[in-house]
C-alpha cells in the first residue's frame, strides 16, 4: 500500500533542510508529490511579499529537481485544489508544515477537515517555529503577554535535532501537470529595483547564516542599532519563507554562544522575537487586526490621511523617517531601528492609526510576517500587550544623532547624488511627481508640536 503517493502541501516552509514534516514522508516510503497553491489567502498578500515568495517557489522548485522530484503549482482555493490534486494522482492525503496567523489557520483547519470528510490523510507538522505556541505556558497556565518571561521560559529549553535534507526523493510514475503562476504582477516598483538586495533561497540563507556567525555578530550587540551598518544578520527575508528554518539559526548562534562569541546571546533573543510573536497571534489573533487592548477602540486615531501619504512617500521632511522610508521602497527591507523610528512617527507624531503603517510595510516589505508586523507595530502604537508605555514618544533628530551620528544613512538616501536616493527616484510612481529636482520639503509638523499634540491625546486616553 505504498504505491498510492502522499500530497505535500508548502507554504512557508520553501527548504530541503531541517524540515520535519518532509523528513516524515520520506519516512513512510510513498511516492511524494510537492504542490504550491496560490490560493486567495497568498492572492491578498501586499505585492512585495508576493513577488518575492515567486521567487522563492522558483528556487525551491530547482532544489527538488536536484534531487530526482518537482514543484507541481496550481492556482484556486486550496482545499478545491488539494481535492483535486488527490483525485487526479490516487493520494492517499496532504500534509504541511503548520502556520499559525489567522488567515492561514481558517484556511488550514476548513482544508483538514474537507479533506478528512473526503476519507482523506490530513495532517499538518511543525517547522515554522522553534516552540509550538501551545508548548509554552505560564506557571498559571496561560499564555505569555510580556517577552522578558517568556525568553527566560525558553531560553534553556530544548529545541529538538536538526534534520538532514533528503538525498533524494520519489516521485508518481506520471506527474500531474503544473500551471504558471504570476506572484510578480502587482510589483508596482519592479523587479529590477529590489532584486539586487536580495538573497533567494535555501543556499543563500544558510550562507547568509554561516557569514553573519564567521563576524558581523561579534559587534551584534553593540552595533546593530546603527542604522547604516550591515551589523544585523537579514535573515527574516529567508526565515519568513521558510527558506532556513529557525532551529538551524538557533543551533548555529548557540554553538557561537557557547563558543564564546560575544553578541551571539542578543542574537538568540531577538532570534526569540520572532518566537513571541507568533505566541502571542496564536492565542490572540486579533493582534493582526484589533487593537490588543480593547481600550484603544476609543482612541481618536487618525485613519489614512494626506500627513501619511506623506510618509508614504518619503517626504515628510524629518529626515530620517524619509530616509528609511526610501530604503524600504527601493530595497524592501527597512533597518529595525528605523522602523520603530518610522512606527512611532507615524502614530504619535502624526496621530495615524498603526493599522494604516501596518499596511504600507504589509505592501512594500519583502521580509513582511503576518506575526512579526502586527506585534511591531502594536509595541510602537502601544496598544498592543508587551507596549511601551504611552510617553515614550520617539524624538527622530535625538534618534538620528545616536543611531546615525554622521548622517551616513541620511545621506545615503535623501542626497540626490547619492545611488540609492537615486534608485529611489527612479523607482517611485510616475504620478508621485517625485525627482532629484524634487526641493526637499518643509516638516509635516514640527517635532515638538506633535510631541505635545500626541502627549495631550495620549494623556487624555490614559485618564
Ligand atoms: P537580526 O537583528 O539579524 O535578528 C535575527 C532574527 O530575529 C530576524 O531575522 C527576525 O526573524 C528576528 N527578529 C529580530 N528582531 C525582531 C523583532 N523586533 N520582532 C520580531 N522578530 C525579530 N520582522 C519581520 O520579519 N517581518 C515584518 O514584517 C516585520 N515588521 C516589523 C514592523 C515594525 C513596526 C517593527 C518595529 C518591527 C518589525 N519586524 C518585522 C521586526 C524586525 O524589524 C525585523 O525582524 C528585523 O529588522 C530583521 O532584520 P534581520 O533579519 O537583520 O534581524
Amino acid at each position: 500500500m505504498t504505491d498510492a503517493p502522499l500530497i505535500l502541501w508548502f507554504r512557508r516552509d520553501l527548504r530541503l533542510s531541517d524540515h520535519p514534516m518532509l523528513a516524515a514522508a520520506v519516512a513512510t516510503g510513498r511516492p511524494l508529490i510537492p504542490v504550491f497553491v496560490l490560493d486567495p489567502e497568498t492572492e491578498a498578500q501586499g505585492a512585495a511579499a508576493k513577488w518575492r515568495l515567486g521567487l522563492s517557489v522558483a528556487d525551491f522548485a530547482r532544489r527538488l529537481e536536484a534531487v530526482g522530484s518537482r514543484l507541481v503549482l496550481r492556482r484556486g482555493p486550496a482545499l478545491e485544489v488539494l481535492a483535486g490534486l488527490v483525485r487526479e494522482t490516487g493520494a492517499v492525503g496532504v500534509r504541511w508544515t503548520r502556520a499559525y496567523d489567522p488567515v492561514s489557520r481558517g484556511r488550514d483547519v476548513a482544508v483538514k477537515m474537507g479533506l478528512k470528510a473526503l476519507g482523506l490523510e490530513a495532517g499538518s507538522l511543525p517547522g515554522h517555529l522553534l516552540h509550538e505556541p501551545w508548548d509554552v505556558a505560564t506557571g498559571g497556565g496561560g499564555f505569555y503577554k510580556v517577552f522578558t518571561p517568556y525568553w527566560r521560559a525558553v531560553q534553556g529549553r530544548e529545541v529538538g535535532a536538526l534534520v538532514p535534507a533528503p538525498a533524494a526523493l520519489v516521485g508518481p510514475a506520471v506527474w500531474p501537470a503544473s500551471e504558471v503562476l504570476e506572484l510578480g504582477v502587482g510589483m508596482r516598483r519592479g523587479a529590477a529595483v529590489v532584486a539586487p538586495w536580495l538573497r533567494v533561497g535555501e543556499v543563500s540563507a544558510l550562507a547568509r547564516l554561516d557569514a553573519f556567525l564567521a563576524g558581523p555578530v561579534a559587534g551584534y550587540a553593540g552595533r546593530r542599532d546603527f542604522l547604516a551598518e550591515e551589523a544585523t544578520s537579514g535573515l527574516s527575508e529567508n526565515l519568513t519563507y521558510g527558506e532556513i528554518g529557525p532551529r538551524q539559526v538557533w543551533h548555529a548562534g548557540w554553538r557561537a554562544w557557547q563558543e564564546g562569541q560575544a553578541g551571539a546571546e542578543t542574537f538568540l533573543k531577538e532570534l526569540v522575537w520572532r518566537e513571541f510573536a507568533y505566541h502571542l497571534v496564536f492565542h490572540s489573533p486579533q493582534i493582526t487586526t484589533q487593537n490588543w487592548r480593547a481600550a484603544w477602540d476609543g482612541f481618536a486615531w487618525r485613519g489614512d490621511n494626506p500627513d501619511a501619504e506623506r510618509w508614504r512617500r518619503g517626504m515628510t521632511g524629518e529626515p530620517v523617517v524619509d530616509a528609511a522610508m526610501r530604503q524600504m521602497y527601493v530595497t524592501g527591507t527597512m533597518h529595525n531601528r528605523a522602523r520603530m523610528i518610522v512606527a512611532s512617527y507615524l502614530t504619535k507624531h502624526l496621530l495615524t492609526d498603526w493599522r494604516v503603517g501596518q499596511a504600507w510595510f504589509a505592501e512594500c516589505l519583502t521580509d513582511w510576517d503576518p506575526a512579526s508586523n502586527a506585534m511591531g507595530w502594536q509595541w510602537v502604537a502601544g496598544s498592543g500587550p508587551d507596549a511601551a508605555p504611552y510617553f515614550r514618544i520617539f524624538n527622530p533628530a535625538t534618534q538620528a544623532e545616536k543611531f546615525d551620528p554622521d548622517g551616513v544613512y541620511r545621506r545615503r538616501w535623501l542626497d540626490p547624488v547619492s545611488p540609492r536616493a537615486r534608485a529611489f527616484y527612479d523607482a517611485v510612481p510616475k504620478e508621485w511627481g517625485l525627482g532629484p529636482e524634487t526641493p526637499y520639503p518643509a516638516q509635516v509638523i514640527g517635532l515638538a508640536q506633535g510631541r505635545e499634540r500626541a502627549l495631550a491625546a495620549l494623556k487624555q486616553r490614559n485618564a
